[in-house]
């Protein structure tokens, strides 16, 4: 990472100020983490950017935030790093492009995915094959092939998780060259506990200063909703490929199978919880708040909500003629969410994840 950026300067600024007062030091994992440095690298400034979770507590009690001439504003000026970091270490290195006016990558990507799949569906199938009614195993297939399904989905599936895992890779190399981080089982795994808790959203257990100055704690619960509804949505689509591949039961399945359900219970999580997100971003003071960030942020949560409104409706309508129609919308969806998981705000949580075990390897060692 350039060390020269503003959003680097900006940091160690604050950084610096925020050491010699340290007021804030109980607020979140970040002021102790800071506490333990007397200078800052730009490694352990994206650690400690990447570590904060956007709260506001501090900006909120901070008596040296504007129109002080100090201008702290933690939050926002590591919301900027946070950005650059996505920007940074994306793989392939010329993709880091799109972090830059996201909101419109994320929706330009939405309308190619689903003009893709009406296009094809359209063009390729008979009107009276798409609105056909369907019942049974291997409806879905009747309009869309398996094959025209599964190969490319999940080769841009594949594609996805190999550029986070290089993302990540990229990003633990530049920012632990000089970690004083203790790595083991244990840290790896209270990294995955605080991630699975979102331990730090809860602030000192109260909760944060979000969206306004009273402390709350609804970021966290939308959080765990959205969070636990994609989780359980990957489960549902891991147990209906088990399903097909081990047992040859073809999907659409009953209302009590398991895939349904766990698809059925994640859906509902991904409508509640990118809602309550995007209401509090809504209200939340802007001061504190990245411009790019927020736009990242929306295009990311309006794509989990689609993704799951069409899923769910296909479900409910899936008897129906409009369930070639709704298939097709719902897997254009699917398409745009998957092309921009390594290029959209989804990669905070693998740079958030490194972040929590270098911490927690960090606490170990000192
Ligand atoms: S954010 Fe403000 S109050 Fe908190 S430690 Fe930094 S300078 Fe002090
Ligand atoms: S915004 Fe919240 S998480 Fe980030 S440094 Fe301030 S108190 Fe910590």
């Amino acid at each position: 990472m350039n060390p020269e950026t503003s959003a680097l300067k900006e940091s160690e600024r604050l950084m610096t100020i925020c050491n010699a007062c340290r007021y804030c030091e109980s607020f979140c994992a970040v002021f102790p983490a800071m506490e333990r440095r007397r200078t800052f690298s730009s490694g352990d400034l994206t650690h400690l950017a990447n570590l904060c979770h956007g709260c506001q507590g501090c900006y909120t009690s901070c008596q040296y935030a504007p129109p002080h001439e100090f201008a702290v504003n933690v939050p926002r000026a590591f919301a900027a790093l946070r950005v650059q970091t996505y920007a940074d270490y994306a793989w392939p290195e010329s993709f880091g492009r799109v972090f830059k006016r996201n909101g419109v990558a994320v929706s330009l990507a939405m309308a190619l995915g689903l003009g893709l799949v009406l296009l094809l569906t359209f063009g390729l199938r008979e009107p009276s094959v798409i609105f056909g009614t369907y019942a049974g195993a291997g409806a879905f297939y009747r309009v869309i092939p398996y094959a025209a399904m599964v190969w490319p989905f999940g080769l841009v599936f594949a594609f996805a998780i190999f550029a986070m895992i290089m993302g990540g890779v990229r990003y633990w190399r530049a920012t632990n060259r000089k970690s004083r981080a203790k790595l083991s089982a244990r840290t790896i795994l209270a990294g995955v506990w605080d991630v699975l808790t979102l331990k730090n959203l809860g602030g000192g257990g109260g909760g944060c200063n979000y969206p306004l100055e009273s402390f709350s704690t609804a970021r966290r619960t939308w959080h765990h909703f959205t969070f636990y509804g994609f989780m359980l949505c990957f489960a549902a689509t891991s147990v209906a490929t088990l399903y097909h591949h081990a047992f040859g039961w073809a999907a659409p399945y009953e209302f009590t199978s398991l895939p349904v359900l766990l698809g059925t219970a994640g859906g509902i999580g991904l409508l509640i919880g990118p809602v309550g997100l995007l209401w509090l971003k809504l209200k939340a003071d802007p001061a504190p708040q990245l411009r790019e960030m927020l736009g990242m942020d929306v295009a990311f949560l309006l794509l989990l909500f689609l993704v799951s409104f069409t899923g769910l409706a296909l479900l409910a309508l899936r008897e129906t003629s409009a369930m070639g129609t709704l298939l097709a919308v719902h897997l254009g969806f699917v398409l745009a969410l998957f092309a921009t998981l390594p290029y959209g705000k989804m990669v905070h949580g693998v740079y958030r994840f490194l972040a929590l075990v270098r911490d927690a390897g960090e606490r170990k060692t000192t």
